[in-house]
């Protein structure tokens, strides 16, 4: 059904995947099928059950073709996730819990399967870390296909869109991204998704602007309705005026050469005028976002988290799958160097067999580096995998969530035994491998001096170091205005850090989201840290100040800004100066804004 058209309409949406756009809009019906629920009777159990079997084939078969008819070389990179969609297709609970609600309850097969949903779901809701809660989408985009397949509807062939558009659906899986042909697709939006879904990192990968979580397109915006996305900002325009097309088609103009040269330097060292050296590393959560890393300028990977490696599934990986993920991920990176976090999550949120508490408190909760001195096995399985992959390129490990001196120690004790136990079967690992904490927990950084002479690096984790200094719970929107990361306690925490690192000789790293703001560059430059580790797309424009800037100026900056007292003020006069410093880069401060 026709929506009423919309003249000039802005909507403000997520920015998955940079590039401003102009084309018309291709409707995509995904996700909107409304579901029978029926009481079937006992008689005809056994047949519904075949049915929903036969559905499940089809799907299989389906995203087979898919993955068959991919001959890009670079786009199949990707094509696993396809297998982990096959890989949810076979999983047992799924299966067998639809089944049993079919022949217990006596319903269709359309309605045990939302049953059954649904009780994945609140699972997967309970999870607070926002990259694994994207993974509950996975779920959806498969449990999509086998619903349209129960129906009997056919699936929209991306493959067949003609001239060039942009895709406007209410979520797209990844096997949607995958399929489309940048012939024919300018770009995308979609009602749904965040940042980190495998749809937002596929599109970056694919290079393909995106804007996602717009929540209304889909109801706002008909078929060939001329839209404009800017894939940075989030920003979407419904039928824009000439006047507004203009203005876009401007800052495309000007956001382009510099967007090019910005990458042409990419691959430079990260090198103030006066010659000090920093490191630009990458965070990553698979190893299909690797060449992007590079493309990027990335030297090395500061935060590989492993969390991915444990999801989608009813059992636990394997070493061999934890070796064989690692050995990728540092064959790929060598001769930089990979940092491989060990599972940083609440355990009980989401491990199989592992739910037995419903914690009050998550974020204070069983996670992260707790979890693993709890359960040894899946720590030392990990482990094993890590040593193993170490002599095939270079690799660190990094400690999530430590509080305290004896997490470290315990830590490093179970790893002499895992080496023992590798020792003993003769299989090889970097004797001298090193090992990092994250300091994210105001507990560690007070006692980063005794800290430091435990371990090999440090890593800040700012977003929840940001969270647990402050008390701003890092995921709810009614405290976000006080998520400060120049509040002059944060700011002071980092310099103990960086300081107390430094008189043990060991370097410090910064891998939370504050890294990869270009403003922030200076004041962390000025603070000293060693490392800065950050989504790929931001190492160019971070690079890019760092090259301009000299250190010692960024370290006078530094002393001006411990004067004042507010995070507001400090940002004020950091933006002025940046405005000062770099015009044709950064904007004036507004001293009314910067007070939100
Ligand atoms: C951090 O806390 O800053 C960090 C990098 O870890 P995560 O965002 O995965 O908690
Ligand atoms: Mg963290």
């Amino acid at each position: 059904m026709a929506v009423q058209q919309q003249i000039n309409k802005f909507i403000q949406g997520i920015g998955a995947s940079p590039g401003i756009i102009i084309g018309k809009a291709y409707l995509l019906e995904r996700f909107k099928v409304r579901l029978p629920q029926k009481r079937i009777g006992r008689g005809r159990v056994e047949e519904e059950v075949k049915r929903f079997l036969r559905a499940i084939e089809e799907s299989q078969e389906q995203l087979m073709e898919i993955k068959e008819r991919i001959l890009d070389p670079e786009v199949r990179k990707h094509s696993f996730i396809l297998d982990v969609h096959t890989m949810i297709l076979k999983d047992e609970m799924l299966l067998q819990d639809t089944v049993d609600m079919i022949r217990k309850e006596e319903v269709n097969a359309e309605w045990a399967l939302d049953l059954t949903l649904e009780k994945l779901d609140s699972a997967f809701k309970a999870i607070e870390d926002e990259y694994l809660r994207e993974r509950r989408s996975d779920l959806h985009y498969v449990a999509a296909r086998i619903f349209r397949n129960l129906l009997g509807k056919k699936h929209d062939d991306i493959t067949k869109i003609k001239g060039k558009v942009i895709i406007v659906a209410h979520d797209l899986s990844p096997a949607d991204t995958l399929q489309m042909d940048l012939e024919h697709v300018a770009g995308f939006i979609t009602d749904i998704g965040g940042k980190v879904s495998h749809t937002a990192i596929l599109s970056r990968s694919m290079g393909i602007p995106a804007v996602v979580g717009l929540e209304v397109a889909t109801s706002l915006i008909n078929g060939g309705d001329l839209l404009i996305i800017n894939g940075e900002t989030g920003e979407v325009v419904i039928n824009p005026t000439e006047e507004v097309s203009q203005s876009f088609l401007e800052r495309k103009r000007r956001t382009k050469p510099i967007g090019r040269e910005t990458l042409k330097s990419a691959s430079l060292p990260a090198e103030t005028c006066d010659g000090v050296r920093v490191r630009l590393q990458a965070n990553i959560e698979m190893v299909e976002e690797i060449p992007s890393a590079k493309m990027h300028g990335a030297e090395g990977i500061g935060l590989y988290r492993t969390e991915i490696l444990y999801l989608n599934r009813k059992d636990l990986p394997t070493e061999e799958e934890h070796f064989q993920a690692y050995r990728g991920l540092v064959e790929s990176v060598y001769p930089a160097t990979a940092t491989i976090r060990t599972l940083d999550i609440g355990g009980d949120k989401f491990l199989p067999g592992y739910s037995k508490n419903n914690e009050l408190n998550p974020a204070l909760g069983l996670r992260a580096i707790r979890f693993s001195l709890k359960e040894t096995d899946i720590f030392k399985t990990q482990l094993r995998g890590i040593l193993r992959a170490s002599v095939y390129g270079k690799l660190r490990i990094l400690l999530p969530m430590i509080s305290g001196i004896e997490e470290i120690r315990q830590a490093k004790a179970i790893l002499e035994e895992v080496k023992k136990g590798l020792v003993k079967v003769k299989i090889p690992f970097d004797e001298e491998i090193r090992i990092g904490a994250m300091i994210e927990i105001p507990s560690a950084s007070d006692i980063a001096d005794i800290l430091a002479k435990e371990v090999d690096f440090f890593s800040i984790g700012t977003n929840d170091l940001i969270q647990y200094a402050l008390a701003i719970d890092r995921i709810n929107e009614h405290v976000s205005y006080l998520y400060e990361p120049l509040h002059p306690a944060v700011l002071r925490i980092i310099r103990w850090v960086v300081r107390s690192g430094h008189e043990a000789g060991i370097p410090v790293a910064i891998c939370g989201e504050m890294a990869a703001e270009p403003v922030y560059a200076v004041v962390l430059l000025g603070l000293g840290l060693d490392e800065f580790s950050m989504n790929p797309l931001s190492i160019p424009k971070v690079k890019k100040v760092v090259r301009k800037l000299r250190f010692d100026e960024s370290q006078s900056l530094v002393e001006q800004l411990f004067q004042f007292p507010t995070a507001s003020e400090i940002e004020c006069f950091l933006r002025s100066w940046m405005a000062k410093r770099f015009p044709e880069d950064f904007m004036e401060c507004d001293p009314e804004e910067s007070k939100h």
